[in-house]
């Protein structure tokens, strides 16, 4: 009796030992989990790869874990598996925000981000010089054409009612002289006066008189058409900020930062399942401009695969990227050690270098 006692006392212990090893380390293999955001989660060539998939390898490593990855669709999808005990961390391209932050918990953050515009080729303000490009019509050609007609005539005309009686100011010789005459009337054109000469005879003196009268118009005239251009330009550039996204059809991706923004703004918002068919929805003409990720725009961009949409504006509504866990997490500590060190290594700069080009 006394031994089959001691043999079932001798079995709970191991029984016990044995649980309270697992909840000490939950699962000797992390459940990671994640959803495709290029270039920060992606598969290229059948391999997971992408800057934040790059940066848990380092960390799984640094935390001496092995990990297995599940791939879901959307952020939510990601939160609710953590939630749910289903992950033990999700790694993408996953906002720090402060709804989410209720159900789960984040890493340190390790990319800063926010969101931007992109909008379909064709709109937005795609010139580097939209000033100039707003200026360069016939009517602003013909009016130089006509400045620089009116400036050779009254040069001519001045140089030949003053080279006789006033050589120093206007010299004799047809070509000197009607050099140092064009001199006086673009002088006088654009600043107002000439210093080191001045027509004597009653004669230049008229046509003085009457290019200086022509030249007030001339300048209001220029002026009046640099400033029209300028307000065209504002008035016809289209979409280059949030300011202008009101009564426009939005796109973006289900389950986004961003589409929390555009619903909270009360703004037409399509959301899609991925960045690929927000931006099919902006190439058929059905979205005026996609709001997303900065960064992955900018990506999408640099590599050529938005088929002339770009992307426009200033990057708005800040916010970071974490490695997300379940809430009160144990890995939590070590987890943000390793980010830091990481980051001093500069681990994180290389991978910046390596996605973006730039540590910026
Ligand atoms: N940073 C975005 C978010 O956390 C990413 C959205 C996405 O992956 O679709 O909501």
């Amino acid at each position: 009796m006394i031994r089959l006692r001691s043999s079932l006392f001798a079995l709970a212990a191991i029984a016990c030992g044995f649980s309270s090893l697992a909840s000490a380390a939950p699962s000797s293999t992390l459940r990671v989990i994640t959803k495709p955001i290029e270039p920060f989660a992606f598969k290229a060539d059948g391999k997971d790869t992408g800057f934040s998939l790059e940066l848990w390898a380092r960390v799984a490593q640094e935390m001496g874990v092995k990990y297995e990855v599940t791939w879901v669709k959307t952020v939510p999808e990601l939160i609710d598996a953590l939630a749910a005990n289903k992950a033990d961390v999700a790694v993408a391209a996953i906002s720090i925000t402060s709804e989410r932050e209720k159900r789960i918990d984040f890493s340190q953050p390790y990319y800063e981000s926010g969101l931007q515009i992109m909008v379909g080729p064709g709109s937005g303000n795609t010139s580097s010089y939209p000033l100039l490009t707003n200026l360069m019509t016939w009517d602003f050609a013909k009016l130089l054409g006509m400045l620089a007609l009116a400036l050779l005539v009254s040069s001519h005309v001045l140089w030949w009612f003053e080279h006789r009686n006033n050589p120093e100011s206007f010299p004799s010789s047809y070509r000197h002289g009607v050099w140092e005459s064009l001199w006086w009337t673009s002088s006088v054109l654009i600043t107002g006066g000439c210093e080191n000469k001045a027509p004597t005879g009653v004669g230049g003196r008229l046509v003085a008189i009457i290019w200086m009268l022509t030249g007030i118009l001339l300048v209001s005239y220029i002026t009046g058409s640099v400033t029209s251009a300028m307000t065209v330009r504002s008035l016809t550039t289209g979409i280059n900020g949030p300011n202008d996204l009101p009564g426009q059809v939005v796109a973006t991706v289900a389950g986004s930062t961003a589409e929390r923004y555009l619903n909270d703004r009360k703004l037409e918002v399509r959301s899609f399942p991925s960045l690929d068919e927000a931006a099919n929805a902006l190439t058929a003409g059905n979205a005026k401009a996609v709001v997303y990720d900065a960064p992955v725009l900018l990506y999408r961009a640099l590599k050529g695969t938005s088929g002339g949409a770009h992307v426009v504006g200033h990057v708005f509504e800040k916010q970071n990227y974490g490695i997300a866990l379940q809430q009160d997490s144990t890995y939590r500590k070590q987890v943000n050690e390793i980010l830091l060190r990481l980051s001093e290594e500069g681990v994180i700069a290389d991978l910046r270098r390596k996605y973006f080009g730039s540590e910026e």
